[in-house]
């Protein structure tokens, strides 16, 4: 039978992150899951223990370490260790550089690359004393390449890509995966503010992949023995042209 783990998961509050948690949660997994929108995360958890799933919820806001060490150290007094985070949350508010909206920038610069650090800080010190456990990111293929529009969010992304593999060449104890996902249903593209971004991402979408795709290659990494570490993974569209 396949070990059962205890699982953290950030922006599970929908898209990846929640479809994640049902898959990981159906499998039998402890999931822990945080994001901001508490009431989202308290009906995920309600529907998975009617189940008989083991979830538990917390606020976070992942520019926040204090948010994620206290998510780690619900973890522990729930569950009595980590084996597994996902640093999932993520904004895309697309636009191009001339626009001058800074502001996303910014906001893009806290969430998808300090709140991946911020993940990681606060797990590794109960990482490095369990002497095990496995750190997944989510990146994307805009941490492959560039396109108009995305320069600051695939920046984010490349960080992602640059952060995982040095994380994973430090430690021959940790098991470290970077995920990159194609163009995925979810509610990523609401944030975008620019209205030529936002029509263009609407035909991008049209081939987009339902977020259990995702998932299901996420469980395929955490349920791989522990001497194997799919370090990099990315899932397309069978129809995407890039
Ligand atoms: P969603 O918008 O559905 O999910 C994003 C999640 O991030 C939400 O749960 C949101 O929760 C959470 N989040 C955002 N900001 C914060 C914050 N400050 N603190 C905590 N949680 C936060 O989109 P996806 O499921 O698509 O995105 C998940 C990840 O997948 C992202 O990293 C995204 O970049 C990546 N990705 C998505 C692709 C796609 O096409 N959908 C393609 C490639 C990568 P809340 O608002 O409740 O805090």
């Amino acid at each position: 039978m396949q070990q059962t783990k205890t699982i953290l998961i950030t922006g599970a509050s929908s898209g990846i992150g929640e479809a994640t948690a049902r898959l990981l949660s159906g499998q039998g997994h402890r999931i822990v899951i945080g994001a901001r929108r508490v009431d989202r995360l308290k009906s995920i958890a309600d529907s998975l223990s009617l189940t008989g799933g083991q979830v538990v919820y917390q606020p976070v806001d992942v520019t926040k370490l204090t948010d994620l060490q206290q998510l780690v150290d619900l973890a522990v007094r729930t569950f009595g260790g980590v084996d597994v985070i996902i640093n999932n949350a993520g904004v895309m508010p697309l636009s191009p550089m001339n626009a001058l909206k800074t502001d996303e920038w910014n906001q893009m610069i806290d969430v998808n690359i300090k709140g991946v650090l911020n993940g990681i800080a606060a797990v590794l010190p109960v990482m490095n004393e369990q002497n095990s456990g496995q750190i997944i990111n989510i990146s994307s293929i805009g941490g492959l390449y560039v396109v108009p529009t995305g320069a600051v969010y695939c920046a984010t992304k490349y960080a992602v890509r640059a952060i995982s593999d040095g994380l994973r060449q430090e430690n021959d104890r940790l098991r470290v995966t970077c995920v990159y996902p194609g163009v995925v249903e979810s509610e990523l593209a609401n944030s975008i503010s620019d209205q030529a971004a936002a029509t263009a991402m609407k035909s991008f979408r049209e081939i987009a992949l339902k977020p259990e795709a995702i998932a299901t290659a996420i469980a395929h990494v955490i349920n791989q023995p522990s001497d194997v570490d799919t370090s990099e993974i990315v899932v397309r569209p069978t129809a995407s042209p890039a």
